[in-house]
């Protein structure tokens, strides 16, 4: 049989067996999302994904399917819903997947979960997906279960942050389609990403409130909201072993306290 990191790929008893021997599982929380013209819709997918099968490697961890639909996409963090191909999700059904999905790991006896989440939107939803779920088994009987959620733009040290941007960090927010996934993107699926489309319209001007019926001129016409120029795969590498690195430091801290709450 195969060694592979996916949960999906190996046959049950396979999987009842590593999460018998404490095996960590890792969800990857992405989007179908405009990514810009320069880069393909899967970017939400492709990063957390990556993340996960990483840091998975490293600490005896299976990666799930990952979730490819996001919570719906906003102007100010991810162009809004005036792009083609960008699906969304309402934050009710996303809750409710990530909901169930940990209910049922925990039925099978899963005790250590790692979301890894690759879409700004996702985060709120998540939070209540997990609580929802510890509302549902019931907070006093599932004390022996412990959920990490982690952004994987977090894990980013400083440094690093002031390497790839030494006249400041515009935010992850506005980080939409720009350096930070452009050079992740350059470090995974190079064929993916064509900066000879990118049209260096951002940043984006935002107001500091939000109106509806939205203004359409707030968001960029490339659906980039912040910057391209400066991304290379060499960034996306230095990114990518932050995020790496800092979750499976996380893993060994918190799992090694014997799930105790
Ligand atoms: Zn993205
Ligand atoms: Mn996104």
């Amino acid at each position: 049989m195969t060694e592979s990191v996916f949960y999906a790929d190996l046959p049950w008893p396979e999987v009842a067996a590593r999460v018998a021997a404490g095996a960590p599982i890792f969800l990857p929380l992405g989007a179908t999302e405009q990514h810009g013209r320069h880069m393909a819709l899967n970017v939400d997918v492709v990063i957390p994904t990556a993340i996960a099968v990483r840091a998975a490697s490293l600490v005896g961890g299976l990666v799930l399917p990952t979730v490819a639909y996001g919570n719906r996409s906003q102007p100010k963090t991810g162009g809004g819903p005036r792009f083609p191909g960008t699906l969304n999700l309402t934050a009710h059904t996303f809750a409710l997947i990530v909901r169930d999905v940990i209910c049922d790991l925990y039925r099978q006896n899963v005790r250590k979960i790692v979301t890894v989440n690759g879409h700004f939107e996702n985060i709120g939803p998540t939070i209540e997906g997990i609580e929802l779920a510890l509302d549902a088994l019931g907070r006093d009987v599932v004390r022996d279960l412990v959920i990490l959620r982690v952004d994987h733009w977090d894990m980013v040290q400083p440094q690093t942050l002031d390497r790839i941007f030494p006249d400041g960090y515009p935010g992850i927010e506005l980080e939409h389609a720009s350096v930070i996934e452009t050079s992740i993107m350059l470090a995974l699926r190079p064929e993916l990403v064509d900066l000879a489309r990118a049209t260096h319209d951002g940043p984006a001007n935002f107001r500091p409130y939000d109106r509806y019926p939205r203004p359409s001129d707030e968001v960029p016409d490339s659906g980039v909201l912040s910057l391209t120029e400066g991304s290379s795969a060499e960034k996306g590498e230095w990114l990518l072993a932050d995020s790496v690195n800092g979750i499976v430091a996380m893993i060994e801290s918190e799992f090694s306290k014997g799930c105790k709450a």
